[in-house]
């Protein structure tokens, strides 16, 4: 199908295509999302700018103790960075996963984090890694913690004409084991469910996708396993609290039952990564 007719502009500096956003245009960075729903007439925004192409939305660097990646770093970018393979292996491992390898050549981790796709595969890896985004509008700056971010099904904290401008992440410890394991759907390759999990001795986050309207962290998984539970007892906890989503690919009652098998698998493999 077609997209409605619509302006298209390739700002050349952020100022600039702030100014156009704060005037009502809409972001566009890899497309991969944006443009089906554009052809299928889902979204039909009036003016595009493309922030693709600004050279300094595009780095990742550590600072202070912290990995800093632009928002318009590809999937691609982000699995291949030696940097963050080093210092954040589960988010490498999960860009690896996203997709295909045109996805993950065009898309970008700023684009997915503001989509906010339920069954998106970061959202799990942002909440155990309690990433903080720095979310900045024409005359604003802020920072948000993940976990005040994905309020719903393809709804953030983002205001009107904020864009993510940055992702910040902990240099994990040697110590820590991390994994991130997800039931594929197999026409695109989004989690049915997916659960990202780092653990060290004493101490665990869990970030789950797909269960729920948005991702969540499992406090109550964290809670079990930080207090000595066994794996199988603390993943069944997984569900706790939330309304599972039912959908063409799973029940709820189906869903919730993958949610705690994987939960316990991502566990173990954690473990099992623990140095
Ligand atoms: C065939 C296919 C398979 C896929 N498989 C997976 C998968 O397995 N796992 C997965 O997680 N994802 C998957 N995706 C989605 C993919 O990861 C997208 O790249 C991602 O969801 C959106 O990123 P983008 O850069 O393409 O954003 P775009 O499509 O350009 O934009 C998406 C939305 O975010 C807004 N936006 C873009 N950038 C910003 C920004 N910096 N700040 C604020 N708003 C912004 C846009 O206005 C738009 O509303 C798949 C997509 C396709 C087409």
């Amino acid at each position: 199908m077609i997209p409605q007719t619509f302006e298209y502009t390739a700002p050349k500096t952020l100022d600039e295509a702030l100014e156009l956003l704060a005037e009502g245009a809409k972001p566009l960075s890899g497309g991969m999302s944006l443009i089906p729903m554009m052809k299928l007439r889902l979204a039909a925004p009036d003016h595009l700018v493309d922030l693709g192409r600004l050279k300094d939305l595009n780095y990742i660097r550590e600072d202070g103790g912290s990995l800093h990646i632009g928002a318009t770093v590809t999937h691609q970018e982000v699995a291949a960075s030696a940097l963050v393979r080093a210092k954040c292996p589960l988010l490498a491992q999960t860009a690896a996963g996203v997709g295909d390898p045109q996805v993950r050549n065009r898309g970008t981790i700023g684009g997915s984090v503001a989509h906010a796709d339920p069954s998106a595969d970061y959202p799990a890896a942002l909440q155990a890694l309690e990433a903080k985004f720095v979310l900045k509008g024409a005359k604003s700056e802020r920072t948000v913690a993940a976990a005040d971010f994905f309020l719903d099904t393809f709804l953030t904290a983002l205001e009107p004409g904020e864009i993510v401008r940055e992702v910040i992440l902990p240099v994990e410890d040697a110590g820590t084991g991390t994994y991130y394991e997800k039931v594929v759907q197999k026409a695109s390759g989004f989690a049915v469910v997916g659960i990202a999990v780092r653990i060290k001795k004493g101490w665990a986050r869990v970030g789950v996708t797909g269960l729920s309207n948005h991702a969540y962290r499992a406090l109550a998984v964290e809670k079990a396993l930080q207090g000595g539970a066994d794996v199988q007892h603390a993943a069944a906890m997984v569900a706790e609290g939330v309304d599972a989503n039912s959908d063409l690919h799973a029940s709820a009652e189906y869903r919730t039952h993958l949610a705690v098998v994987h939960t316990a698998r991502a566990i173990l493999a954690a473990m099992s990564r623990m140095a």
